[in-house]
């Protein structure tokens, strides 16, 4: 097959790992920056131009989009779709996920455990948000943020209001979460391909923090999940429409909760941790589901 990767950065490690086993299996690989496409919409031949070329021939689009270029990235991701080019992940999924709200709505609509959450602007009443989530000790997160920066642990009500406040004059949207304490700083990311959880790894905060992110100071391990987190994993995965996703999840007293599904999962971390060969089972999800206009949306929806 012709595969693209759509990637701001052919030296990342994910990038890197893709093109490898792509190639590996017998594939020629193309990264392509997302950034640098071109496209054509005016036409009843949609096109995406490269340095100075239509991009031609390809059979399936690895889209690594970042969240910072989620807007342009799904654009040139849905033109590769009108082409008739499979995607790992659609357009329309990938911009489902990225905004966390919908994405909470979404998986509470189903059924899938969550923490209790609420979300605001300006509320005008921030003891009754507070009230609402169960009160302290709680989680407050900004919407926007990435690697656990903007996400406050808040012992006290008077605490969480000064925050809430604060956030507000920011003109900030946020999420008010339930802490999850029995958890113990520790969450865990399953990575989902196709119908199953290939590997997970459990993330360790390091002493005297909660947030487990690595970019936080966090560990990885290895862990063996049980049953109802795999399939609360492949659940959420299945409702954001997301063949590929790395599911993160909190172990609670009353089972799994889901903290958030990513829609471009890392590979380092996850490979590292469990010497896994995840990229190569990508690919393999692509050998099996690919092929010419296999795509469900084509960007509608
Ligand atoms: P980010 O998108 O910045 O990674 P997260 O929502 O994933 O933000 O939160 C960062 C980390 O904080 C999580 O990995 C988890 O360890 C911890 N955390 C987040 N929400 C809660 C919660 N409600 N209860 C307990 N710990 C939480
Ligand atoms: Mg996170």
């Amino acid at each position: 097959m012709k595969i693209a990767v759509l990637s701001r950065n052919p030296r990342l490690y994910s990038t890197r790992r893709l093109v490898e086993a792509g190639t590996e299996r017998g594939h020629e690989m193309v990264v392509i920056d997302t950034l640098r496409a071109y496209m054509n919409i005016a036409s009843h031949k949609p096109q995406i131009h490269y340095r100075g070329k239509p991009l031609e021939g390809f059979d399936a689009v690895i889209p690594r989009i970042g969240a910072s270029v989620t807007f342009y990235g799904c654009a040139v991701l849905r033109q590769f779709e009108m082409m008739g080019v499979f995607p790992l992940n659609e357009s329309v999924a990938i911009a489902r996920s990225r905004d966390k709200l919908r994405s909470l709505q979404l998986l509470s609509r189903r059924g899938i455990g969550l923490p209790v959450t609420g979300f605001a602007h300006s509320p005008d009443d921030i003891p009754d948000l507070i009230a609402m989530v169960n009160g302290a000790p709680l989680v407050i997160k900004v919407l926007e943020g990435t690697q656990g920066i903007g996400v406050v642990l808040c012992e006290t009500a008077t605490a969480a209001e000064s925050v809430i406040e604060a956030f507000m004059g920011l003109k900030q949207n946020i999420m008010v979460q339930e802490y999850i304490k029995e958890a113990g700083g520790a969450d865990i990311r399953c990575f989902v391909v196709g119908d199953k959880v290939i590997a997970s790894m459990k993330r360790q905060a390091k002493p005297g923090e909660f947030r487990s992110n690595l970019h936080r100071g966090g560990s990885a391990s290895l862990i063996k999940i049980t049953p109802q987190e795999r399939m609360t994993a492949l659940r959420a995965a299945k409702v954001m429409g997301l063949a590929v996703a790395g599911v993160d999840i909190l172990r609670s007293n009353h089972g799994p909760l889901v903290m958030e599904v990513n829609s471009s999962p890392g590979l380092e971390g996850i490979e590292t941790t469990t010497s896994k060969n995840v990229a190569g089972m990508i690919i393999e999800h692509l050998e099996k589901n690919g092929g010419p206009n296999m795509t469900r949306t084509k960007g509608k929806g």
